[in-house]
């Protein structure tokens, strides 16, 4: 980080220090979301140790997940034989209800036909009575962990959500790629309007379990197979987050007739807002008034602490679904966002990023780009100063070249904690990022006033 240079040229084949990572990575998170599945990497074993590492190091928890271990013969003949073998022994070891195949770079390189071996396994009996096994396609030379994640989670409801005539009175969130708490958190306010929810996947009580002693391959957390399938009898579908949850909320309506609104992920306080009314819109209830006061509560804390918001300038690096809420709380909260950084190629969040300063900042240009990468970011903001990043861990470096307080927000965070435990979703969250931006400021100024402006009461 060091060496980057403040003159931008073009670049057309270099990413440096991208703002993603790869498919199988989203793809393994999601599938860890339904009740004592075993998500199962189809390629060779350094691809699955990465990404059980990746979210091991993110989560502070063991992640289970199996490989087929592709070898020289694999890559050559195929990966049936080594998928097949892998279905027989992860049911005869570790018993699962349900395994989740994604597959990787090579075995998609090599064309291996899931389906085909699945169904092969199945004719073959290696799938037991009442079990398991569906797959998505992640080929990680395209997309992101976005990708994966969403594909990943559009596969539940074509394997698993059945039509059906009848109507429950029951609503079906789909979460973005977001942390354990909150999909707790979505869940909570989505329950305090008193109808039943179905959220698939749902990574709580799976990836944020405590330490009591006793080890447990499948933890009690996670969506149930018979939710899945009962999604298709539900009133509405909410989708939070466009690129994430979108494709999964859209095919279920397709599938099974359950209309759905694809929503922003409610970060902040318009887009919680904007969750909290469809909430209240499809469950015909009037908004609680805990959620209300819950609300009122982050108006609160703006209003006493604006003084030290107004005005500060914001680099903001992250997945998409997390940049359109975040950029529209921060010029809510009257910063000044000056650049904004992607790894996923797209122009709609561009268009819609365009709209959103059109209307809040309209005398404002931000810098964006959707792909860009750390490199990008740090160039612009030596060109342009800042006083805060935003972003995931991989940001602390252009931070601390650059001397500017930093707030973990994203994937993947590895050297901080609080992401496991405390939701940034929902008001609830909006004061937790409002704590942590807050905090972000204020110790930077104790740090730096002269001795004569030194308060105790900020
Ligand atoms: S080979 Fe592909 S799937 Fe495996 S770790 Fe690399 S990018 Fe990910």
């Amino acid at each position: 980080m060091r060496h980057t240079t403040e003159k931008i040229v073009e670049r057309k084949n270099l990413v440096v220090n991208p703002v993603k990572t790869c498919q199988p990575i989203g793809a393994m998170y999601a599938a860890l979301g339904i009740h004592r599945c075993m998500p199962h990497s189809h390629g060779s074993q350094g691809c699955c140790a990465y990404h059980r590492s990746m979210l091991t190091r993110h989560y502070k928890e063991p992640v289970m997940a199996t490989t087929s271990s592709f070898t020289e013969g694999a890559s050559v003949f195929g990966g049936m034989g080594n998928l097949m073998d892998a279905i027989a022994n992860i049911f005869s070891l570790y018993d699962p209800d349900v395994i989740a195949v994604h597959t990787t770079c090579l075995s998609e390189t090599i064309g291996d036909d899931i389906p085909q071996i699945v169904k092969k396994a199945k004719d073959n009996g290696l799938i037991p009575r009442g079990k398991h096994v569906f797959h998505a396609n992640t080929p990680s030379y395209v997309g992101t962990h976005i990708t994966g994640y969403a594909s990943m989670v559009k596969a539940m409801v074509d394997y698993f959500a059945v039509p059906s005539r009848k109507r429950s009175d029951q609503i079906n969130l789909v979460p973005g790629f977001v942390d354990p708490p909150d999909m707790e958190e979505l869940r909570r306010i989505s329950s305090s309007f008193g109808v039943a929810v179905v959220m698939f996947p749902d990574t709580s009580g799976v990836l944020n379990t405590g330490l009591t002693g006793a080890f447990k391959m499948f933890p009690r957390g996670g969506t149930r197979v018979s939710e899945l399938v009962t999604a298709g009898e539900a009133i509405a579908t909410l989708g939070l987050g466009r690129f994430a949850a979108g494709p999964a909320a859209r095919a279920l309506d397709a599938k099974c007739g359950v209309p759905c609104e694809v929503l922003d992920l409610p970060l902040g306080l318009a887009a919680t807002d904007r969750f909290v009314m469809a909430l209240s819109r499809h469950t015909g209830v009037p908004v609680p008034e805990d959620i209300a006061e819950e609300r009122a509560r982050v108006v609160d804390l703006v209003a006493d602490m604006h003084q030290y918001l107004y005005g500060k300038r914001v680099a903001v690096a992250g997945d998409p679904d997390h940049l359109f809420p975040l950029v529209e709380f921060l010029l809510d909260l009257e910063m000044d966002v000056r650049h904004i950084v992607t790894g996923m190629q797209s122009k709609k969040i561009e268009r819609r990023m365009e709209e959103l300063f059109r209307e809040k900042a309209p005398d404002k240009r931000p810098n964006f780009a959707a792909p860009g990468d750390l490199f990008l970011l740090h160039q612009w903001i030596k060109n342009d100063p800042v006083d805060l990043i935003i972003g995931n861990t991989h940001t602390k470096y252009i931070a601390r070249d650059e001397n500017i307080p930093s707030v973990r927000v994203g994937f993947p965070i590895l050297d901080r904690v609080g992401h496991q435990y405390f939701p940034i979703v929902g008001y609830r969250g909006a004061v937790r990022l409002l704590e942590m931006i807050l905090n972000a400021f204020l110790e930077r100024v104790d740090a730096t006033v002269p001795e004569e402006s030194f308060e105790l009461v900020m």
